[in-house]
């Protein structure tokens, strides 16, 4: 039986419809830019895997690193005991964080990682005997796929079969020109004392790469600080370079309270999550009242291996050609963009840094399930490039170590299927 037999036999894919997906695609191997099937074909990354990956797949340094983590520490129970891989990457990655970010809290993945910073937001309040229990989010925000996290992401149709059960939310606009000076009057006359506003910063990715502008999160933010609303930044996907800068708050001048990461964290070698926090976060837990405990943990917390491989990938990502390659793919990006936005069959095009997006003209169907979706994505890959449209939206996300060659490529097949198909 073929790989991809097996696979329909025995396997369930994340976000598939397993009755109508097409099978899989098997690959055996990836280097650079490049993920290789059983036959030796090469499908440029152009969605780094789901947007985690962003040196390139299976770097020499960093599977070195983590083989010498797993031949000396593989894993520890991380209550009451510690290691020199998670001590390490906390005080680098506090480091280059906003000056303010002075605790460390490792969790699994994305989802966790906002988990966690919903709960320290909550329980600083309670923790003081203060009732505040609202979140604010933006609408058409995706903070990831528990319950926690599902709750403050905008309802949508992943999230409808379960709408009933989720926490009540306020949700606002993403802030533009016009609607500014109503949204802080609406956050100001909300009924409820509001606990935490959380936020991508800057690009909402899985609704569509909806980009919004840094001054007017700076605004919101500074208006939310001002009423004593803690703010969360998730920088899951925008953080370590994708919005051109190593994190998306060093757009702005105030800084969050919480920070969420995991996706680049690693380069995209293993699942690791990380919530920082705040000195004055940290403190409204210290208590001789064991209650005020964070409660919250998880069997692989700090996983050294994972670990490791944050701390190669760090290595990589503060290495200066890092910075240079998102400057030129940022620019690539912004040329290209700039020769099709006129194209009879682009609606617009958006970029922030390594992202780029353009939205095809559809008619009326607009929808996540619309069949061009589909035509999109086969028609891609067929050409060797692994792009996921969201709906009729296109967008490109690769790792940094992409060649130009591998980006013209791709430029190319979206002028040909805009011209084809
Ligand atoms: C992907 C994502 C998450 C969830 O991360 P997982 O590792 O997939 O659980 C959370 N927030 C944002 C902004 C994301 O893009």
């Amino acid at each position: 039986m073929s790989l991809v037999e097996r696979d329909l036999k025995v396997i369930w894919h994340p976000y598939t419809q397993m009755k109508t997906a097409l099978p899989p695609v098997p690959i055996v191997r990836g280097e650079g830019a490049c993920l290789y099937d059983e036959n030796g074909k090469c499908y440029v990354d152009a969605v780094s895997s789901w947007w985690v990956n962003i040196h390139g797949h299976a770097h020499p340094y960093i599977a070195q690193k983590v083989a010498e983590q797993l031949n000396k520490l593989e894993h520890v129970i991380f209550a009451g005991f510690t290691h020199p891989a998670a001590v390490e990457l906390a005080e680098r990655i506090l480091q280059i964080l906003p000056s303010n970010q002075q605790k460390a809290f490792y969790s699994d993945n994305g989802s966790t990682a906002v988990e966690v910073a919903i709960k320290m937001c909550l329980q600083y309040w309670h923790n003081q005997g203060i009732n505040r229990t609202k979140i604010l989010a933006f609408k058409n925000a995706y903070h990831g796929d528990t319950f926690g996290a599902m709750a403050v992401s905008g309802r949508s149709a992943f999230t409808a079969a379960f709408d009933n059960l989720l926490f009540e939310v306020e949700f606002i606009d993403t802030p533009d020109a016009s609607n500014i000076e109503g949204l802080k009057s609406q956050i100001s006359n909300l009924k409820s004392d509001l606990t935490c506003f959380i936020f991508e910063p800057l690009v909402q990715g899985a609704s569509g790469m909806l980009m919004y502008e840094a001054k007017y999160l700076e605004e919101l933010m500074a208006h939310c600080r001002e009423k004593g609303v803690l703010l969360i930044a998730d920088e899951v996907f925008t953080g370590f370079g994708r919005t051109g800068k190593p994190f998306a708050c060093n757009h702005v001048s105030v800084q969050p309270d919480i920070m969420c990461f995991s996706k680049g964290l690693t380069g995209g070698t293993m699942a690791l999550g990380l919530t920082t926090c705040t000195q004055q976060i940290f403190n409204a837990f210290l208590s001789d009242d064991r209650l005020k405990t964070l409660f919250h943990g998880h069997s692989y917390t700090a996983n050294p291996v994972a670990c490791s491989a944050g701390l190669a990938s760090l290595d990589l990502f503060l290495d200066p050609s890092t910075q240079e390659n998102i400057d030129r793919i940022a620019e690539s990006h912004n040329k290209f963009a700039s020769k099709i936005k006129d194209h009879p069959k682009i609606r617009t095009t958006r970029q922030t840094g390594t992202i780029l997006a353009m939205e095809w003209e559809t008619g009326s169907d607009t929808s996540y399930f619309s069949s061009l979706r589909d035509r999109l994505y086969q028609y891609f890959l067929e050409a060797g490039i692994i792009l996921r449209p969201l709906g009729n939206i296109i967008y490109i996300l690769p790792p940094y170590c992409i060649t130009n060659e591998q980006l013209n490529y791709i430029y190319s097949k979206i002028e040909s299927a805009l011209d084809e198909l």
